[in-house]
């Protein structure tokens, strides 16, 4: 989990910074936690289940699912359900406690790197905005596509003007930032090396993060200053022509193709952006739905028109990735799509994107629009009364799903009939375990006749660990345990630890942990399991952790106590042992005869 750029947080700020932090605050913004016992319990975030196997333990400062084994602290957790790198998710929480985060290694570190990359990316931004301010003609492209000053502002909008190196010569002011803009990937290289500026004589839409940051750019080329087809349409808002569908379709070679969008960078994978997202979030405290459309224009026609839930896959069809952000956002989602062949092939893919994240709950309705038009120029024309009629209107998943799969076999066939069944049978197996699933089942059952038997979806789901006895546990095992839920418990042994000589399996982790402890004040769990994050023994640690330990302090502390004292005898046993057989082989020396004699005596008094 800690990323090679992680070593340049101190380990002490990490847990400094946990210590700070509550999980259960942290989690409860995303997840509705439910008190339970000591704990908070909610249904997994990470797997689908209908039953909560998820806790969060405040004392711990960790949380754990038992059903898909997901577990970690609460930097952890921002890691897994915000998809944050392992620096964003530390400064994330060190942003709410107030703290700064330190980065060892000054400013060459690889972490001021990305943090260079957003600072640019944010740059560049404000350069092409400016560059819109000062141009006549991309004013005029916007003015043209009905956009107003908020939007524009909303949006950030911006202009790339038509030179190899403006924004270069702008913002590569040293061959440092020179290698930042290429990292970002606003430069590309021509035949014989040389560098210049990716996006030219576009009108541009950055591209924000979850959390406001530019990570890329697309990029829409405009007509030149020769009038020609478009400028003159530029002037009617009401466009009727889809200009925009197609963000791949290429145009003129000289000037590249219609849209152009940043490659992937280390911040910008587009299988996991959805433009406009952030914008959504901005305009909600709780987004009541979100709308799938394909284009920039679409997206920000709907936020200036009154449907302020419009969002866009970054020309790339939706992926599994989009499904789970798009439900982890709200639970109604909508895909707009031409109604032509193409647009239900594109739709069809959708589908089988959400089925495996279609939980208990989760809602997907798909939209086909009338030929020739986008939800940007229908909005338009209908205005939005029309458009939210046409959202009423739209077609659940599961009725879209089985005309789809039915279209071209005859129900009235026993060979028709068995036809569906085999198609619908892999899919329906994606759907997660609930009411949906079993909805869609009974549907494939009344169409068919024939009784479909599906598999559960693969998953490693372990028994339930909690209740059972952790019978057979060595002693070892026991003062782990003991240790990695109550780090404070190693505060009660002065070194010199004579077990650390022990040969078991488990003692110099013991010890190592003994140490980490007493070094540590106020070590949590959660963040004593982030110190092992890397290695191998971190799954068997976290299984540790979760381990059901009736009783309280005293308790725990008392039998960590007697077990470091049990280790101990079994120390000086092993000693006794190696010293007998050595002398059974040959004369001892004074010191060890010394030793023996006093191994021999502490025994006696024992038994
Ligand atoms: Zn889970």
């Amino acid at each position: 989990m800690l990323s090679p750029m992680a070593g340049r947080i101190p380990e002490k700020f990490i847990d400094d910074l946990l210590a700070r932090v509550d999980i259960v605050d942290v989690i409860q913004e995303r997840v509705p936690l439910k008190k339970a016992g000591r704990d908070w319990s909610a249904r997994c975030p990470f797997h689908d289940e209908r039953s909560p196997s998820f806790t969060v333990s405040p004392a711990k400062q960790f949380y754990h699912c038992f059903g898909c084994g997901a577990h970690g602290s609460a930097i952890g957790f921002l890691m897994n359900y915000d998809r944050l790198e392992f620096p964003d998710a530390v400064e994330e929480l060190a942003g709410r406690v107030g703290l700064k985060v330190p980065y060892e290694g000054g400013r060459e570190a690889p972490r001021e790197d990305s943090t260079d990359l957003y600072k640019l990316l944010d740059a560049a931004a404000a350069f092409y905005r400016r560059q819109l301010e000062a141009s006549d003609r991309a004013s005029a492209y916007f003015e043209g596509r009905g956009l107003d000053a908020s939007t524009l502002a909303r949006f950030n909008l911006g202009f790339a003007p038509d030179a190899w190196d403006a924004l270069k010569n702008a913002l590569g002011t040293n061959a440092q930032r020179i290698a930042l803009l290429e990292k970002a990937g606003m430069l590309t290289s021509g035949e014989r090396g040389s560098k210049y500026d990716r996006f030219r004589n576009r009108v541009m839409f950055p591209i924000l993060d979850r959390r406001g940051r530019t990570i890329a750019f697309g990029g829409r080329i405009i007509p030149s200053d020769r009038p020609d087809r478009e400028s003159r349409e530029a002037g009617i808002p009401a466009r009727t022509s889809r200009q925009d569908a197609a963000p791949k379709e290429a145009s003129d070679k000289a000037e590249g193709p219609k849209y152009l969008n940043s490659p992937e960078t280390p911040l910008f994978h587009k299988g996991r952006e959805l433009f406009g997202l952030w914008q959504v979030r901005e305009a909600h405290a709780k987004i009541p739905r979100l709308i799938v459309v394909e284009g920039y224009m679409d997206v920000i026609s709907l936020h200036q028109f009154g449907v302020p839930q419009a969002v866009a896959t970054l020309g790339t069809a939706t992926t599994r990735d989009h499904a789970e952000i798009l439900f982890r956002q709200c639970a109604d989602v909508y895909f707009c799509f031409d109604g032509d062949r193409a647009g239900r092939q594109a739709a069809w893919r959708a589908v089988e994107s959400v089925l495996p994240r279609m939980r208990d709950g989760r809602q997907a309705l798909f939209l086909f629009l009338p030929d020739g038009e986008d939800p940007d120029t229908l909005v338009r024309k209908e205005g939005l009364a029309g458009f939210e009629q046409r959202l009423r209107e739209a077609t659940p998943l599961g009725e879209f799903f089985f005309a789809e799969l039915g279209k071209d076999v005859n129900l009235g066939s026993l060979d028709g009939r068995a036809r569906l069944a085999e198609r619908a049978r892999p899919l329906l197996a994606q759907i997660p375990d609930g009411a949906f699933r079993d909805l869609m089942l009974a549907e494939l059952d009344k169409s068919t006749g024939v009784r479909v038997q599906v598999a559960a979806p693969p998953s490693d789901v372990p028994s339930k660990p909690r209740g059972a006895k952790p019978a057979q546990r060595s002693l070892v095992r026991a003062a782990i345990t003991l240790l990695v839920q109550r780090p404070a418990l190693a505060l009660a042994l002065e070194p010199p630890w004579s077990f650390a000589g022990l040969r078991q399996p488990g003692i110099p982790l013991l010890v190592e942990l003994i140490a980490l402890c007493r070094a540590r004040a106020n070590l949590t769990t959660g963040a004593l399991l982030e110190h092992f994050a890397e290695r191998e023994e971190a799954k068997a640690l976290q299984k540790l952790a979760v381990v059901d330990f009736p009783g309280g302090e005293s308790e725990a502390r008392a039998e960590f106590v007697d077990a470091i004292a049990q280790l101990e005898r079994q120390t000086a046993q092993q000693r006794l042992d190696d010293l007998t057989r050595k002398q059974a082989q040959g004369p001892l020396s004074d010191e060890e005869k010394q030793e023996l004699r006093a191994l021999l005596a502490g025994k006696a008094a024992r038994s």
